[in-house]
């Protein structure tokens, strides 16, 4: 099969490689000349573990290549992914202009029937206007041919995301009325996954496109529930990891996402989380159990952040470590420490950060004056106090009697409640986690 994929970012890049690596004939493509450049070097633009390999293999096996002109792409391609990004607008709605300007495009430039799949996260109601937009430019050109809007929602987690791409637990696939020759394309390009037992679901374009919402406002708003929590347990004396784990082995509820911390963060649980307040709005249909999540949240981040600031002393170094919104990726998106950063400047602070691979995403975007700090070690040495910000796994085996002697001052804010609080205080130093006290 041959595939167009378009917008080569954390996902369309992904998706690229590994419909290579299952055999198809892939073209990524992206208006980012710069990074359409990089990819033709065979180098990533984005960190990810196992993608810099994977994509050296395919492009080497002549099963992927990059363009920034979608004409080139077109002529031969059957089916076009479309994964650009779809970033919160201020009024909380998603930003879908590159979605519908990627969807003009093809209509603009296909001479043939093809499969147009939003595999971006989109409100529902999107393909119906996708449809519109492509309908009103066939139109125009007076050209004969169709062009099917499936929905393909993403499920992959940075980090993850080779493997939760070749390893899905479901495909989610939204088919348009009559489009059966769509869906016998869709069923083509994953049969290399449905053969090794992973499941496609069929269901409306509606439905598929609410699926995606649905999954990540429902994850979000199990992170928010120990949150908020977390909040009673420092009131009361209650520990936040023992009131997780005693609901996560009922296994009706499930450990997984009752870790409390500082909030949720990165390119999709925000925005998404976001998006459907917005269409809760615009829908009339009210959905009070997001606009919570969403509050404790923004609720959770708030007064951690106040905590610290109000613990440290006047002109103090602070060392971070991390910056990236979560472990083993470097994106920022959405990431903590670009909100406490510059409340710790502000407040007069000198800080020192450290991250083992986000530091050059994080230095174009977090404004003000910080050190750059070659480890961790570097980032805490002579500080009055160490934030850990994201749990990357090498900051989990800390000597913590060797940061005590390292550090000039005692407090120790773990923000993801990733350390033994006893161990921490036992080497001298001051614990501060969340719903512990
Ligand atoms: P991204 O910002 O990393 O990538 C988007 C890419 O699209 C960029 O490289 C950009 O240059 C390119 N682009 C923008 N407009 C274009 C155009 N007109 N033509 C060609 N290229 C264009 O975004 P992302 O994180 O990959 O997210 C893409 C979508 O997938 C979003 O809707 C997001 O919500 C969804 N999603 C993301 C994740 C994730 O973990 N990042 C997971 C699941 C779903």
């Amino acid at each position: 099969m041959k595939i167009t994929v378009i917008g080569t970012g954390y996902v369309g890049l992904v998706s690229a490689v590994c419909f290579a690596e299952l055999g198809h004939t892939v073209i990524g493509v992206d208006i980012d000349e710069a990074k359409v450049a990089k990819l033709k070097e065979g180098v990533s633009p984005i960190y990810e573990p196992e993608l810099d390999d994977l994509l050296r293999k395919n492009i080497a096996a002549g099963r992927i290549t990059f363009t920034s002109d979608i004409t080139e792409a077109l002529p031969d391609t059957q089916v076009v992914f479309s994964a650009v990004a779809t970033p919160p607008n201020e009024d909380f709605s998603a930003d879908l202009r590159a979605v519908f300007i990627v969807a003009e495009t093809v209509a603009t430039h296909a001479d043939h029937n093809i499969v147009f799949v939003n595999k971006s996260t989109v409100p529902v109601g999107t393909g119906e206007k996708c449809e519109d937009i492509i309908r009103k430019k066939l139109t125009e050109r007076g050209v004969d041919i169709e062009i099917a809007v499936v929905s393909n929602p993403e499920f992959l987690r940075e980090g993850h995301a080779i493997h939760d791409t070749m390893q899905p637990d479901r495909i989610v696939v939204g088919i348009p009325q009559n489009a059966d020759w769509a869906k016998k394309i869709m069923e083509d390009i994953y049969k290399p996954l449905t053969r090794t037992g992973k499941p496609i679901l069929w269901m409306k374009r509606e439905s598929a496109e609410i699926v995606k919402y649905a999954s990540n406002g429902f994850l979000a708003n199990k992170i928010s529930f120990i949150n908020m929590l977390s909040e009673l347990c420092e009131a009361t004396g209650g520990n936040i990891r023992d009131i997780a784990k005693g609901m996560g082995m009922d296994d009706r509820i499930g450990p997984r996402f009752l870790q409390s911390g500082i909030g949720y963060g990165g390119s999709c649980f925000p925005k998404d989380v976001k998006a459907l307040i917005a269409l809760s709005r615009e829908t009339g249909v009210p959905l009070p159990l997001i606009e919570a999540t969403h509050n404790i949240n923004q609720h959770q981040r708030d007064r951690y952040f106040k905590k610290i600031l109000t613990a440290l002393p006047t002109n103090a170094t602070v060392g971070i470590w991390g910056l990236s919104f979560k472990p083993r990726t470097d994106d920022m998106r959405e990431a903590p420490s670009l909100d406490l950063i510059p409340l710790l400047l502000e407040a007069g602070h000198i800080v020192r950060v450290f991250d083992p691979i986000a530091m050059d995403n994080a230095k174009s975007m977090i404004k003000g004056e910080v050190t750059w700090s070659a480890n961790m070690t570097d980032a805490v040495t002579g500080a009055d106090a160490t934030i850990l910000l994201t749990e990357w796994d090498e900051f989990r085996g800390v000597d913590f009697t060797k940061l005590k002697t390292a550090m000039k001052g005692p407090d120790l804010f773990d923000g993801r409640n990733i350390y033994d609080p006893e161990e921490v205080k036992a080497a001298g130093l001051m614990y501060h986690g969340i719903g512990i006290v």
